[in-house]
């Protein structure tokens, strides 16, 4: 039977106690739980090369946001453990992170296809004592069995036992192979929705959870009231719009915090949709991204589809009269 590692079972206590002998690495920086985002792409190039670029501008992106907000990142390429091969890379590679580092509170796994597209929002962590787990998703479509009820493109962990036992009892599923395509099956016949294909970590979650819901369901926090992961087919045509009638902060269908390209395959063969329409959305949810971040030095794309900029305002001698009005950070810090 196919495990992670070593079990472990006194990780709370374990850690607890590293933490009260290493202060020079506290859980909280700033009155804020320490968070590490987490994402990566495959160990090779991709199949084509308009998709490395792409990858590039997702990791961008997530460097722009992250460190506006204090965040820490790690971008994965390699395969920790060659069984959990592909979208299932993500379960070793959190654990490890956890083990690795007690002094982060929550890690946060983003996949390369979804951007930041709220540069100002900030997940509502206060919000999640006594969770261990945060994910977008719907309690209805759970009921169902929905197999997209919750997404597992963009998810936080807390650091604790509890979640390495999630893990551990999600990752069997997992290996290549006759297990995985097994598995598959028994989803497919499971969850409302799913096509035959072999299991995916999402489908494997779903299933997992609702299959143990009391084991489980009361530490897992499912967030709707923005868009932790937000399908892209429903927002990026809107973003005129949402420039129009909003701004950043909201991290709603106003103006969606995180914009996903559920179904796009940039890097690899095969995707559900036209890989120009997936481009086409990309260029625009990134440069819709990156316009809150050129705007802070005092430039805009040319469009939501250039990657050029234009000039929006005049230098000046005196840059500190202005340096608080163009700065998210302190946007974000409630002097808005
Ligand atoms: N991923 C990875 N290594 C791999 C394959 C995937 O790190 O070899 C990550 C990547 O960030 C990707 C996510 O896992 O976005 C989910 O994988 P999936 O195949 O579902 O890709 P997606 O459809 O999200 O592009
Ligand atoms: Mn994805």
């Amino acid at each position: 039977n196919y495990t992670l590692g070593p079990k472990i079972t006194t990780w709370d206590s374990d850690r607890k106690i590293w933490l009260d002998r290493n202060p020079q690495f506290p859980a909280t920086v700033n009155g804020k739980p320490r968070v590490l985002l987490v994402t990566g792409s495959p160990p090779n190039p991709c199949d084509n090369a308009i998709g490395d670029h792409y990858l590039l501008k997702s990791i961008k992106n997530k460097i722009d946001y992250c460190r506006l907000h204090g965040i820490e990142i790690v971008y994965n390429m390699a395969h920790l453990d060659k069984e959990l091969a592909g979208y299932w890379a993500k379960l070793p590679l959190i654990r490890k992170l956890m083990l690795s580092h007690p002094e982060v509170e929550w890690v946060w796994w983003m996949d390369s296809d979804a951007l930041f597209t709220d540069m100002v929002f900030e997940v509502p962590l206060g919000k999640y004592d006594g969770y261990n787990m945060v994910i977008h998703g719907y309690d209805n479509l759970l009921e169902q069995k929905a197999w997209v009820a919750l997404n597992t493109g963009s998810f936080l962990f807390r650091n604790c036992q509890w979640s390495l036992d999630l893990l551990d009892a999600w990752a069997p599923m997992g290996p290549k192979g006759p297990v995985r395509e097994e598995a598959g099956r028994v989803m497919t016949a499971y969850l409302k929705g799913r096509p035959a294909f072999e299991a995916d970590d999402q489908s494997a979650l779903i299933y997992l959870l609702l299959s143990q819901k009391d084991k489980w369901m009361d530490k897992v926090f499912v967030e709707n009231t923005y868009y932790l992961h937000g399908y892209w087919a429903g927002l990026v045509d809107r973003f005129e719009e949402m420039i129009e009638k909003y701004k950043p902060g909201f991290g709603d269908e106003r103006w969606p915090f995180v914009t996903h390209f559920v179904g796009c395959k940039p890097c690899g063969s095969y995707g559900d949709y036209p890989v120009e329409r997936c481009l086409g959305s990309m260029e625009r949810a990134f440069n819709f991204a990156d316009n809150q971040i050129v705007e802070l030095y005092g430039f805009r794309h040319r469009g939501l589809s250039s990657p050029k900029i234009k000039r929006i305002r005049n230098d000046t001698a005196t840059p500190l009269e202005f340096v608080n009005q163009f700065n998210i950070r302190r946007q974000a810090h409630g002097s808005r």
